[in-house]
């Protein structure tokens, strides 16, 4: 029912796209859309003026088309006003009657008797809202409700992404030449072999030959030139952009199938610049103005990628690589050549200034060993898929393209952040060597992954995933992982430009625990902050992030957010066996404040008539030393304890997990660290309460020890470390571990205790 009513799919949104050249024309499209899909007599949408305060009626379908433009409010006024200021849902039946209900009698809406407005919001921000009204008294069923919902967060996407276009196309007039980037300077460098360092953006080891996207393709031989046949480049370029608008909606159908509807939406943003009237118009003004269709595409493309550039906002700045994305496609087809290293033949290694969404939706993963760029962008689009893809991949890595020839042989080490070009024939060896066990090593765990974990006396261990994102799920199946024991949600939050909806959510919830039948799946609640950051959800200037805004905090202090969340988890839950997580629990109030949370989540869902389990199992995680001589108490309020040596191991020793400069301190095998997992594990165990180890540490063959050692039967890691696990496992006597680590704990020096633990590891 309500994927019928909702506008979600995204050929209604490409569709609604192709037909929108300008803001207003965009914003007629949606309320007509809207009234057709809801069966409503009035659709209309206002929107807030600069002044924040003051709502304007921007389009309606139904409504008096005299009152657009004119009709305004403040949001302390009217129902519409109502709707922003409560910052959700108003549903009314007859509201003329309502207190606050407004007559505007240039709108003629005197004869309407339900009125509907849901909020549009550009990421924490209100945007204006959207408003419903039928002529019979009507009430809104839950459904439609929630369809609308729906609706009205991909309209505020598509509002955003207009208004972001007018501006730019208003401004466009006043802007100068755009500037040339400043040189990177490359570290480390010697001029025939240079070592260069970036930033890791997904860790691996790959070697090959380097295939050089270029990503400047063609601008840069492209000049002015005399006595062009102004006909002939306006037919050109009116070809070139419909064979440009056709392959997006191809790569967002290919995007849609390799990672999902919500990243292939990325697209919708292309397809709008492509149909935008300002950038279409200025292309052909610049053909009436004498220039050829290629010399034309450079100039107005190269001043939108400034006009981007401009913004404030990071997350809109690197809009400019979606221009970029565009400029040059279009050049492709304008040129009838073809895009370089889109279509790799052999396997290598892709090296670009700048790796654009659409090259990613081309690329055939199998060739790509992995993917080095020269710009940053940690909130890259590529970026964020290339580690959906799982190919290792450092961005960051200034001046590689000035040392590089197509083919040259590279190595990409994105364990240690270093990237070499023509190696020495002995790193090369040394690589290789390393490569060949790897493989040696993949081989022999290939046939391990579908053993049960079990030690070599006997006892069964379980083995989870740690998980992120959807292509996680095949990895951790291939890997016979027994479910999730920590799905990181944030990560889908981080590769959207606002913060995903309800059904969003479920959707994407479902399909994490319908991959994983007859398993547990563990579903954490945002962690955000620390080291963790949304692009569009900015964090507070904090000096301490790590101990400070992040986490449950955040969630808590966001109700709205938070319980959308809980809703959504306990809607998948009917899907599977799931449990609902909370991150960085440091006190019993914390706790309680979470189950009521839970509490309202399923009050609102049977509110709502919408099927969800209630009675989902609770869960805290143990990382914040706090949380250990509270943890009895605790233990009475959730099901299950999920261990998190990540932060736990930083907090208990004053050791940024992430900063090199106190690495040595960071140390998972200190003693004051064991003698706590002890303590944890005690309790959980005094109180019957499952625990799950979901850090790194259990990666660590003599951390793993430890924990067996300790007691702990149930951990949850990088679902490619479960091979190598369960092969360790199986030379692994649990009884005489456990002998051994007793003495070992209550050694004072974590130097002593990891050649003890050393020792006792089994030999290959
Ligand atoms: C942890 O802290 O150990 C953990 C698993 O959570 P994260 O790494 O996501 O902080
Ligand atoms: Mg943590």
């Amino acid at each position: 029912m309500q994927g019928k009513l909702g506008l979600r799919t995204l050929e209604d949104i490409s569709a609604l796209i192709l037909q929108s050249h300008n803001l207003d024309e965009t914003l007629n499209n949606i309320v007509d859309l809207v009234a057709r899909r809801m069966q409503t007599e009035v659709c209309s949408l206002y929107l807030l003026d600069p002044d924040g305060e003051t709502l304007r009626l921007r389009a309606t379908h139904g409504l008096s088309p005299d009152a657009v433009g004119r009709v305004t409010m403040k949001t302390s006024e009217g129902l519409a006003g109502l709707t922003v200021e409560k910052r959700q849902t108003v549903a009314i039946r007859e509201p003329e009657k309502h207190p606050r209900y407004r007559y505007f009698a240039e709108t003629g809406e005197e004869r309407y008797h339900s009125f509907l407005g849901i909020p549009l919001f550009d990421r924490q921000n209100p945007l204006g809202v959207i408003v419903i009204q039928t002529v019979e008294p009507r009430t809104f069923t839950e459904t439609e409700i929630s369809a609308l919902s729906t609706i009205a967060f991909q309209v505020a996407s598509i509002v955003i992404n207009a208004r972001l276009l007018d501006s730019i196309n208003r401004r466009q007039s006043a802007l100068p030449d755009p500037g040339q980037t400043g040189e990177p300077t490359a570290a480390d460098e010697c001029e025939q072999r240079p070592i260069l360092r970036g930033q890791v953006a997904y860790p691996g080891v790959a070697m090959g030959p380097a295939h050089i996207l270029d990503n400047q393709q063609g601008f840069a031989d492209i000049f002015d030139e005399d006595g062009v046949d102004a006909d002939e480049e306006r037919s050109r370029l009116a070809d070139a952009l419909e064979k440009t608008r056709i392959q997006t909606l191809f790569l967002e159908k290919r995007m849609a199938e390799r990672l999902g509807e919500e990243d292939a939406s990325i697209f919708h943003t292309h397809l709008m610049i492509l149909e935008d009237h300002g950038f279409v118009d200025k292309l052909f003004d610049e053909i009436d103005a004498g220039h050829s269709a290629p010399y034309a595409l450079k100039k107005v493309v190269s001043t939108y990628i400034d006009a981007f550039k401009k913004m404030d906002d990071p997350y809109l700045r690197e809009r400019a690589a979606d221009m970029a994305d565009i400029g040059r496609r279009i050049l492709a087809h304008l040129t009838g050549r073809e895009e370089s290293g889109l279509h790799l033949k052999t396997p290598g290694i892709l090296v670009a200034h700048e790796i654009l969404p659409s090259d990613m939706a081309s690329l055939d993963p199998e060739q790509v060993l992995g993917l080095v760029t020269e710009s940053g962008g940690e909130y890259s689009h590529a970026v964020i898929m290339a580690k959906s893809l799982g190919i290792p991949a450092m961005v960051d890595v200034r001046g590689v393209l000035r040392h590089l020839e197509p083919e040259a042989p590279v190595i990409l080490d994105a364990n240690a952040g270093t990237f070499y070009i023509r190696p020495q024939p002995a790193v090369e060896e040394e690589y290789r060597r390393l490569d060949r066990e790897r493989r040696r090593e993949l081989g022999r765990l290939d046939e391990l992954r579908k053993l049960p974990a079990r030690t070599a006396d006997g006892v069964d261990i379980v083995l989870r995933a740690n998980i992120g994102l959807v292509s996680d799920i095949e990895i951790a199946r291939h890997n016979g992982a027994r479910g999730v024991g920590l799905y990181r949600t944030e990560f889908p939050y981080m590769a959207r430009g606002g913060f995903p909806d309800r059904d969003d959510q479920y959707r994407l919830y479902r399909k994490v625990v319908e991959g994983f039948p007859g398993e547990v799946v563990t579903i954490r609640t945002l962690d955000i902050g620390g080291d963790k950051a949304l692009p569009y959800f900015a964090p507070p200037e904090e000096d301490n992030p790590f101990m400070g805004w992040r986490s449950v905090r955040v969630s808590l202090d966001n109700p709205d957010i938070f319980i959308t969340q809980i809703e959504a988890i306990l809607m998948a839950a009917r899907h599977g066996d799931v449990r609902l997580l909370f991150p960085m629990i440091s006190s019993v109030e914390e706790a309680l404040a979470c189950r009521q949370a839970v509490r309202q989540a399923a009050a609102n869902l049977a509110g709502e008539e919408i099927e969800h389990v209630a009675d989902i199992p609770l869960g805290v995680m143990i990382e914040v030393p706090a949380a250990i001589p509270i943890a009895r108490h605790l233990a009475e309020l959730v099901d299950f304890f999920a261990l998190g040596t990540n932060d736990l191991v930083q907090y208990l020793l004053a050791a940024d997990r992430g900063n090199p400069l106190v690495r040595k301190y960071y140390d998972p095998l200190h003693p004051a660290v064991l003698a706590t997992i002890r303590q944890i594990h005690l309790i959980a165990r005094d109180t019957g309460r499952a625990l799950c180890l979901c850090g790194e540490m259990a990666t660590d063959p003599l951390g793993l020890l430890a924990l067996l050692g300790l007691g702990l039967r149930e951990f949850s890691t990088p679902a490619p470390y479960i091979p190598r696990i369960k092969a360790l496992l199986q030379r692994i006597n649990l009884e005489q571990t456990a002998r051994a680590v007793d003495e070992i704990v209550d050694l004072g020096e974590s130097h002593e205790i990891r050649s003890r633990l050393q020792r006792l590891l089994p030999k290959d």
